[in-house]
């Protein structure tokens, strides 16, 4: 059981005063990487929780099987493949592997930004590409962002 956060962390001082952290995960992933390392205790307990419930979280569009949701996302020569996704079903994502081809298979999870850290472009398309993916619009609000990354999860504030 984790600490879920119970409501958006506003940057208090910075480049990004007034920014909260849930919209800046997704559009500037380094920026929150960093932050959680060299912010506040309380800002990197924030990050830190945010990242731990954002190991399951709950997408829209469904695998090709039909059964579950999609878990799992493709990379092919730098593009982020919309059409080629899978749940965690093994048979799918064998299915999966042998559509990609020589392209790169990765969980939908916000720990998966860390992968791309030696590539800020790529890690914020990888960042839109998962706001995209659980349904969130462009202007969504960080209140908005942060119940969707907590899911179903009942809240304690933090
Ligand atoms: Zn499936």
């Amino acid at each position: 059981m984790c600490e879920v956060p119970g409501k958006p962390f506003f940057l208090q001082e910075g480049k990004y005063k007034g920014h909260a952290v849930e919209t800046l995960i997704f559009h500037n992933p380094a920026v929150v990487i960093g932050l959680s390392k060299n912010g506040s205790k309380e800002l990197s307990r924030h990050i830190d929780s945010l990242f731990k419930v954002g190991e399951n979280l709950s997408t829209l569009p469904f695998c090709f099987c039909g059964e579950h949701r999609v878990k799992n996302f493709t990379i092919k020569d730098g593009l982020i493949c919309y059409d080629l996704m899978s749940c965690d079903q093994t048979n799918c994502v064998d299915e999966l592997i042998q559509k990609i081809g020589h392209g790169g298979i990765y969980p939908i999870k916000l720990s998966t930004l860390n992968l791309f850290r030696n590539d800020v472009k790529q890690q914020e398309k990888v960042g839109v590409f998962l706001k995209n993916i659980l349904g969130l619009s462009r202007n969504a609000s960080p209140e908005m962002i942060l119940s969707k990354i907590t899911g179903g999860h009942s809240v304690n504030l933090v």
